[in-house]
């Protein structure tokens, strides 16, 4: 069996087990806006951000303000025995968001379990039991999750049996391919439609689910196009189109939404967690109220799921994020980001791809001059991402085979900041390849 392993963690101390993988040596001590305060004494700019899960930068003012004062009234009622008014604020304030038509709501603690609750819902409101997912997509690591998740052999290899019922269609990765994107689409939507014709009978599929980014996939932005082809065969067969926004949605990618960005898509269920509570763990499960209906009562939810002081410091984001125009400012921000990167990639060859949406931005390391279809080169990858933390800008790697770097920010990330994190990687890649002397 061959596993893309990934690197051993770096804290080593009495008990903390060996599974943990981390991806610095960094410490913290505390952290504000976009930085890390180690306790080695070094001040990180931090363009990982938990994934995203910083959404509103570290410890913002309102979110902590909003978490204390519901620490002080209650830390947890259990919603399947008390509602709280946290909980119903939140559903208040989240509706008006979600896409049209998707009026209800119940919540989590994770992006897993809320993929998991989506998936329950789908093949209870269909009564099949297939679900189609896409290479390279990252759904969690619970054991369904893990067997939705394509992202690596990592995440599924040495567990099975893995869920049944999952079947794997090729994503419009044009850049693997070394095709151009039309070309990549057509592919893949006729692919599925191979599928359809080969092994799942589309009237025996539950569900499509799809991230609008692939995120830990290796920050590939799906097009907009094969979204609607999705779409338009998830409307003809009754399936149900799932789209994973835990790691795109909540302004990461310049829209409110990651499938925003296909005009006119609205998907049947949106699941989203990490940047809706900057920071607390919560996820959230959308639907059409008659689709929730077709899931038994008390089938979904859990012990800690809505958690009180995690609902009030979603409610501090959702209007931090409102109030300080953070979805503009992704945008803005990420345009400046991708500008700077494909900039810098043309002195690097090594640079195959310089990709995303907003503040997610993908620099996919490929051996130079290998032609035809690029090889990917995880070793420059985890280098460059070993040299950025050693310049105090903490980045991660992503991609099947490890040979993406990706760069999430926090979206109150500032002008000044992102120039700084774009010099430090710049600094960063000079050192691994070798052109440290024109930058000084
Ligand atoms: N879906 C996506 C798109 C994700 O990026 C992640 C986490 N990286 C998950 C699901 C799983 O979320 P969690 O780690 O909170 O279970």
């Amino acid at each position: 069996m061959t596993v893309t392993a990934e690197p051993a963690g770096f804290t080593q101390t009495a008990h903390l087990s060996p599974v943990l993988k981390q991806a610095t040596p960094v410490v913290v001590d505390h952290a504000r806006g976009s930085w890390i305060h180690g306790t080695d004494g070094r001040d990180y700019l931090d363009f990982t951000t938990g994934i995203g899960v910083t959404s509103t930068g570290h410890c913002h003012p309102r979110v902590v303000a909003a978490a204390q004062a519901q620490c002080a009234k209650i830390i947890h009622a259990q919603y399947t025995t008390v509602m709280h008014e946290p909980l119903l604020e939140l559903t208040a304030k989240l509706g008006p968001l979600l896409p049209a038509g998707l009026d209800s709501v119940f919540y989590a603690n994770s992006g897993s379990e809320a993929v998991e609750a989506a998936i329950r819902l789908a093949r209870m409101a269909t009564g099949r039991p297939n679900i189609v997912v896409f290479q390279g997509g990252f759904h969690g690591r619970t054991v369904a999750a893990a067997s939705l998740t394509s992202a690596g052999t990592r995440f599924s290899a040495g567990f099975s049996p893995l869920m049944p019922g999952v079947h794997m269609a090729p994503f419009p990765y044009a850049y693997r391919y070394g095709w151009d994107t039309d070309t990549a689409i057509d592919f893949a939507l006729d692919e599925l439609d191979y599928l359809f014709a080969t092994r799942v009978a589309p009237d025996d599929a539950a569900a499509f689910l799809i991230e609008p980014v692939l995120g830990d996939g290796g920050y590939l932005p799906t097009p907009p196009r094969f979204l609607q082809g999705l779409r338009e065969r998830a409307d003809t067969h009754g399936i149900v189109l799932i789209v994973d926004e835990v790691q795109a949605g909540f302004g990461r990618t310049g829209k409110f939404w990651g499938h925003q960005h296909a005009p006119g898509l609205t998907p049947d269920i949106l699941v989203t967690a990490k940047g809706l509570a900057s920071g607390f763990p919560i996820s959230a499960i959308a639907a059409p109220t008659a689709l929730m209906a077709k899931a038994w009562p008390g089938s979904q939810g859990g012990t800690y799921g809505g958690n009180a002081v995690a609902a009030a410091a979603a409610i501090a984001t959702i209007d931090v994020i409102a109030d300080e125009n953070l979805v503009e400012n992704a945008r803005v921000r990420g345009e400046q980001l991708l500008a700077g990167l494909r900039a810098l990639a043309g002195r690097f060859p090594a640079i195959g791809d310089v990709r995303g949406l907003g503040l997610m931005a993908g620099i996919e390391f490929v051996i130079a001059g290998s032609g035809g279809r690029p090889q990917p080169d995880a070793t420059a990858a985890a280098a460059v991402q070993r040299a950025t933390t050693g310049r105090d800008l903490l980045t991660l790697t992503c991609g099947p085979a490890g040979n993406v770097v990706r760069l999430i920010p926090a979206l109150i990330v500032s002008e000044d900041e992102i120039a700084l994190g774009l010099d430090r990687f710049e600094r960063a890649c000079a050192e691994v390849f070798g052109d440290g002397d024109t930058l000084g």
